[in-house]
This record gives structure tokens, C-alpha cells and sequence, in this order.
């Protein structure tokens, strides 16, 4: 059976790293910065690239090798990098492949560490942002300028859960010869594969539902083998790469991603098609409800609608801050895609430096409520939002 013709579950158990003498049946953990060499020929040849293999970890390393193989199969790619985290994917994808004076077009609803990359840093290089909102995709050709050279976007985004067309996207970055990079994060490979529709580069922060379990950052970017490889020199360089560790427990935490996500998105249906219902809520947002504003098109390109529900509660700024101080279980943190249910308050804490107009750009609301719903029984979930709610 060739490995290209299994299935993601199949690929993301099986693909490993070759056995050691001592056949072991689980991939060993590399913790090693540098590999030897038999002579000197052996060693000429393999910094001249002449040969495939490990030379030091800051280049590769057994551990990270198995992982991006793995997040490459998985994505349909043909190459990738792992990165300490998913900023530094972010960061060395866009330091690698702009130059000073290039422009690139990004929707406005990105995370917010890529939005301060944006506004704050790349203008010190001369490298212009300009931002679409998140439901006009028509007004992007219109931002287009000579020197443009990529497309960036996040689907679904954060925190607004809200869905941009990834097929659209594509076929604009085509037709004006564009790069098209989408940072895959809230959809995991497993819901979705931005490849298919027309992306060049694929970036996941690794941190959050391929871990799983709120223990290591990671970051990846996977996509074509000739951006890829601009991509791996820049990192050989400045050393932004993934810890053989880190690797090691992400390519474990692959293993178990479609189970897991399957629970993740089932649990998040049911809490927010509960919370629809509710009467102390103003609006849920959700990918696979049928009331969320781009339902077609989540379900055109995604497998099932992610962890990630937000909502508002009565009372602006007071009701947020009664239902945050009556949680009992679920964890008040900024975290998102754990096995444990996060409640997040976008509008005072991650996205708190934002301007107002900013916040209103985005979609955050001072009673909006961002929820990572985990991997506990639902009925648990729902009842703790549920005694909360009864609070506000
Ligand atoms: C968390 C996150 C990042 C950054 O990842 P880190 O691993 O925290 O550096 C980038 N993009 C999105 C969409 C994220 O959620």
C-alpha cells in the first residue's frame, strides 16, 4: 500500500521516522544538536547539500522531520519547516520570501501578533499591509498595487469565528499572480486544506489543536518546495526552529488529531446550539450553524465547524465580567484548542490594546465571550456556561 493513497488518520498514526538497531515501535526522542560524519568527504558532501541529511538541529533534526513530513501529507504539501512557534512560522515566512518596498493584502481580522508584525515592524522594513474587512473579499483586487506580492487571510478567524471564501481567494490570487498564504490554525488539517483551493503556503500554530493539551508551542509553514526552501535558508540562519522536544510531543499529539478534533467540534455544536436558545444571549457565532452569516461556504471547505464559538452576552461590559467571575470549571485563560474548556474576554485581555474602531473592525464586542470548548463531557460544559449565564 502506498503511503500516498491512506487516509489522514492513517497517514497522521503511521508516518515515522525510520527504526533505530534497537526497533523500537515508538519514534525516540533526538535530543541532540549536532550529527557526526564518517570523513571529511562524507561531511563536504553533506554541507554542500549534496547529500540529504541531519547536519544540526538548527537545520533538522530527526524529531522535527517526522513532524513536518507528517503536517505535509496531511496538508497536501509538498515541503515545510516547524518553527519554536507559530509566530516565528508567521514572522519567517513573510522575512524569507518580502523584500523592502514590496505590499501585501491581509484580511483585518488576524491574530493579534500578526496584526502588531503588520502594523508596528514591517513598516520599519518599508513593507506595507493594506487590510480588507472580513466580509468584503470583492474589495480586494481593487488594493491591489504593482508591487503586491501576497494575499494573507485566517479561516475561521480569531476571535470572530467568522469564514472567508479560501476557493475565492484563490482563484483572485491566481488571476493577479499573487501569493496566497492562510494561517490554518482554528481549522487544524484535519477540518481543512487551503492547498486545495489555491494556497501556496499553509501556516499552523502548532501551540494550540495539533498539541492539543496546552503543553508546547509550536509553529509550521508547509506549501510549495521552491517557497519553502527560501523559507528554510532564511531559518538556518536566524534560528527560529522547532526544539527536537516540542517536535517529538507534536508528532504524538498527530496521532490522535482526528479523534480528538471529531469530539472538539462535536461538543461545540451542541454548546452553541444551546447557547442559540438562550435567553440572556445576544448572538452565537459558529461555522456549522446555519445562522452564521458564511454557513455555505464553512461547509464547502471545511470538514466540521472547529472548537472555537463566540457569543455575546446581555449587559455589555457588566454582564462579561458577572459571567466571567461565576465560571466554575471551565478556565479563564487566553489559550485556546486544549482538552480543557478556555472562556476568553477578547475585549480585555488579548485584543485590549486594540483601538475601538479596530475592536469594531474585527467584531469584538465588550460582552463577546470566545470560547475553546474542550474535550469534557458536554453536558459538563454546557452546565457550567449555563450557571454562569444564570448570574448576569
Ligand atoms: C496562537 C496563534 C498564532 C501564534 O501562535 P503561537 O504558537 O502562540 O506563537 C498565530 N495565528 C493564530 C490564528 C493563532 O491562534
Amino acid at each position: 500500500m502506498s503511503m500516498d493513497s491512506q487516509k489522514f488518520e492513517t497517514q497522521a498514526v503511521r508516518a515515522q521516522t525510520g527504526k533505530t538497531q534497537f526497533r523500537e515501535h515508538s519514534t525516540p526522542l533526538y535530543l541532540t544538536s549536532g550529527f557526526v560524519f564518517d570523513d571529511s568527504e562524507e561531511m563536504r558532501a553533506a554541507f554542500a547539500e549534496e547529500k540529504q541529511r541531519d547536519l544540526y538541529s538548527r537545520y533538522s533534526n530527526p524529531n522535527t522531520s517526522e513532524f513536518v513530513d507528517k503536517i505535509c501529507k496531511l496538508e497536501g504539501a509538498e515541503d515545510g519547516f516547524a518553527f519554536a512557534t507559530g509566530m516565528a512560522a508567521v514572522y519567517a515566512t513573510f522575512a524569507a520570501l518580502l523584500n523592502a518596498g514590496d505590499h501585501m493584502i491581509s484580511c483585518r481580522s488576524v491574530f493579534g501578533a500578526t496584526h502588531a508584525l503588520f502594523t508596528k515592524y514591517f513598516p520599519k522594513w518599508d513593507i506595507e499591509t493594506s487590510y480588507f474587512p472580513v466580509n468584503q473579499i470583492d474589495i480586494i483586487e481593487s488594493l491591489i498595487q504593482p508591487n503586491t506580492k501576497i494575499i494573507y487571510a485566517e479561516s475561521p478567524t480569531n476571535p470572530g469565528v467568522d469564514v472567508l471564501d479560501l476557493e475565492l481567494l484563490g482563484k483572485i490570487a491566481k488571476k493577479h499572480k499573487l501569493l496566497l498564504i492562510i494561517d490554518n490554525c482554528f481549522a487544524t488539517p484535519y477540518l481543512q486544506n487551503p492547498i486545495k483551493f489555491g494556497a501556496d503556503l499553509v501556516i499552523h500554530s502548532a501551540t494550540k489543536l495539533i498539541d492539543g493539551q496546552g503543553r508546547v508551542l509550536g509553529g509550521v509553514t508547509v506549501g510549495s518546495r521552491e517557497l519553502i526552501r527560501e523559507i528554510y535558508l532564511f531559518s538556518r540562519v536566524t534560528g527560529p526552529a522547532m526544539s527536537p522536544f516540542n517536535a517529538w510531543v507534536l508528532s504524538k499529539s498527530l496521532e490522535t488529531l482526528a479523534v480528538r478534533t471529531d469530539r472538539h467540534c462535536e461538543n461545540a455544536l451542541k454548546l452553541a446550539e444551546f447557547l442559540e436558545s438562550h435567553p440572556k444571549i445576544n448572538w452565537v457565532k459558529y461555522p456549522f450553524l446555519k445562522s452564521h452569516p458564511q454557513y455555505e461556504v464553512a461547509k464547502k471547505q471545511m470538514k466540521l465547524g472547529g472548537n472555537i464559538v463566540a457569543f455575546e452576552v446581555n449587559g455589555g461590559v457588566q454582564g462579561g465580567k458577572m459571567f466571567f467571575d461565576s465560571i466554575k470549571m471551565c478556565s479563564l485563560s487566553a489559550n485556546l484548542g486544549d482538552s480543557r474548556t478556555i472562556v476568553t474576554h477578547p475585549a480585555s485581555t488579548t485584543h485590549a490594546k486594540l483601538a475601538v474602531e479596530d475592536k469594531q473592525a474585527v467584531g469584538i464586542t465588550d460582552g463577546m465571550v470566545r470560547c475553546s470548548v474542550g474535550l469534557e463531557h458536554v453536558d459538563d460544559i454546557i452546565k457550567d456556561i449555563e450557571q454562569a449565564l444564570e448570574r448576569v
